[in-house]
């Protein structure tokens, strides 16, 4: 088999930041294979209103109005029922929930989740969907850092979910065998995205390089093995979410004892070629369309709508040829160094006729 051919692919998690990288990021959701874009609202200042929303959405649509861009609001305390239903109306798919301070542009967020539960009622009656960044923050007095912060986590989907269980609720960019098994004891109205790079990449693969570094961190090889045979169990409660984060290269390789590095794996580029190459690899190829389209789709009842469906065709790069990934983007002068930069895939998309 050296042509797959995928109908409509989504990618239900992604960062396209704002001015002026979002130039540069936005057109790379097209060139990964996708038309689809679920649009994560962690700018400075967050996306806290229809207003905003819809405004940011302006903006990318004015980069590249071939893709569809859902919208989503950042889980606030200022968030209101009343703005629920304004932003239900003015299609706005989704609200994002980020623990404070665990990850980029999150220190607007949650702490506890009791004073949402009127905002998470309005979204149950409208039917919008709660992402969950599914950390709690580090804590040296609970023996917390980012290897169990998402274990930790657990316990408050449960709570969410046996509170509002008609709420569409997505435990964001899975990593461990316990959230995968968390997602499966829920009813089908929890979901769960899985990224590319958490089905390559274990804790030896971020620690000593900042380039594979992202929150929530890749754990243990057997936590990565629960995500692949997920995947290969073709369950449809489990989609693609790419969380393709980019930073600048100077936020991403540092070299002082001061500054940390930014956490985000880039992966939007090369997104398609590369969630085929690695499904391939532990032998999931024949998921591929549950997995980047069609599951995704039926949860979020956002099937391809009318002139938005279209047909991607990978083929196999026949060995020895080219397929490198890019060492780099770079666009007014600003670099962006992709997740495997310089490596092989075995697929590659072919150009639209
Ligand atoms: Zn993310």
């Amino acid at each position: 088999m050296s042509l797959l051919s995928i109908p409509s692919p989504a990618d239900w998690h992604v960062h396209l930041r704002q001015k002026p990288l979002v130039y540069q990021v936005a057109k790379h959701v097209r060139a990964g294979g996708f038309k689809t874009a679920y649009v994560m609202p962690n700018l400075v200042p967050p996306i806290t209103t229809t207003e905003q929303a819809l405004e940011y959405k302006g903006l990318l649509h004015s980069i590249d109005a071939s893709v569809e861009y859902l919208m989503t609001l950042y889980l606030n305390p200022a968030l209101t029922p009343e703005e629920i239903h304004k932003a239900h109306k003015a299609g706005i798919a989704g609200v994002k929930s980020y623990p404070r301070g665990v990850t980029t542009n999150s220190d607007g967020g949650v702490e506890s989740y009791e004073i949402y539960y009127p905002v998470f009622e309005a979204m149950q009656e409208v039917d919008m969907v709660l992402n969950l960044h599914g950390e709690v923050p580090s804590n040296p007095d609970t023996n917390t850092c980012v290897l169990n912060a998402e274990e930790t986590f657990l316990p408050h989907l449960h709570k969410l979910h046996a509170a509002f269980p008609r709420l569409r609720i997505v435990l964001e960019h899975a990593t461990t065998l316990a959230a995968v098994n968390a997602v499966k004891a829920c009813g089908p109205s929890v979901a769960c995205t899985i990224t590319a790079h958490h089905l390559a990449l274990t804790v030896d693969d971020w620690a000593g390089q900042s380039f594979n570094f992202c929150k929530p961190v890749a754990k243990f090889p057997s936590d990565r093995q629960a995500l692949r045979d997920v995947i290969l169990e073709g369950n449809p409660k489990y989609f693609l979410g790419s969380d393709s984060a980019p930073h600048p290269l100077h936020r991403k390789s540092v070299s002082t004892p001061n500054v940390g590095c930014a956490a985000g794996v880039y992966t939007a580029p090369i997104l398609l070629p590369l969630v085929a190459h690695l499904l391939e690899s532990f032998g999931a190829l024949d998921r591929l369309e549950g997995f980047v389209s069609t599951f995704g789709r039926n949860f979020y009842k956002k099937l391809a709508s009318e002139g938005l469906e279209h047909n991607v065709t990978l083929r196999r790069v026949p060995e020895g040829t080219a397929g490198l990934i890019p060492e780099k983007y770079e666009e007014d002068g600003e670099a962006l160094v992709p997740f495997w930069a310089g490596k092989p895939l075995s697929w590659e998309l072919v150009p639209p006729a």
